[in-house]
C-alpha cells in the first residue's frame, strides 16, 4: 500500500486550517470529512460568539483570514459573524485549499510499522505517514434523559 504522508481527519474549520499549513509547507495532504458540517446543524440565525479575529480560519492576517474572504469575494459580512456567512466563508476556505476533500467516514485509525492505517466505512483503507485527528466536539453530545423531550 502507498503511503500519504499526512491524512487530516476533518473538513471543519480546524481540519482545513491544518490543511491548510501542511500543503503551504509541501506536505502532501488528504482530508477525510463533511466540509462545514457540523455548523450545519447549529441553530438558525445564530451569530458567532467569537470575536473577528477568532473566527477566521488558519490565520487572522493572510490569504485565507475572514477579511481577505471579504475582500476578494466582495462580501459584506457583519459584526457578530451570522452562521450562514461564517459557513459560506468556510466552504470558501474549502475551496481554495482543499476542493478535494474525501466526504467518507472513517471508522479507525491503527498504528502500523511505517505509520498509520485509516479504515473507512465503505472498507477501504489508506495508509499514512502522520494522521491530524480534527473531528470536531459532534461525537461528544450528552443529552441528559431531563430535557430529552425538549425541542431542538
Ligand atoms: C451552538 C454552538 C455555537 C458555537 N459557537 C462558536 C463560535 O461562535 N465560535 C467558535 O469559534 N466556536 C463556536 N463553537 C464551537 C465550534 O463548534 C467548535 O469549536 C468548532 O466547530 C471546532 O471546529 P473543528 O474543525 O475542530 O470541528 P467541526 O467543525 O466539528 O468539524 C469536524 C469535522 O470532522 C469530520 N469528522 C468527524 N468525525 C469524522 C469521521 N469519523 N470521519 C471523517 N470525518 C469526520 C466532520 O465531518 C467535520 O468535517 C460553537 C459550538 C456550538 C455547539
Amino acid at each position: 500500500m502507498d503511503h500519504t504522508q499526512v491524512v487530516v481527519i476533518g473538513a471543519g474549520p480546524h481540519g482545513l486550517a491544518a490543511t491548510a499549513h501542511l500543503k503551504r509547507a509541501g506536505a502532501e495532504v488528504l482530508t477525510f470529512g463533511e466540509p462545514m458540517g457540523f455548523w450545519r446543524t447549529m441553530p438558525t440565525g445564530m451569530l458567532l460568539r467569537s470575536n473577528w479575529t477568532a473566527t477566521s480560519i488558519a490565520e487572522h492576517v493572510g490569504p485565507l483570514s475572514l477579511t481577505s474572504y471579504c475582500e476578494s469575494t466582495g462580501t459584506d459580512v457583519q459584526r457578530p459573524v451570522p452562521l450562514d456567512s461564517f459557513i459560506d466563508y468556510g466552504m470558501w476556505v474549502h475551496a481554495t485549499v482543499a476542493p478535494d476533500v474525501d466526504r467518507r467516514r472513517v471508522v479507525s485509525v491503527e498504528q502500523e510499522p511505517r505509520g498509520f492505517v485509516v479504515a473507512l466505512a465503505d472498507g477501504d483503507r489508506v495508509a499514512a505517514h502522520k494522521v491530524v485527528v480534527a473531528a470536531g466536539i459532534a461525537p461528544f453530545v450528552n443529552r441528559p434523559e431531563v430535557v430529552a423531550s425538549l425541542p431542538p
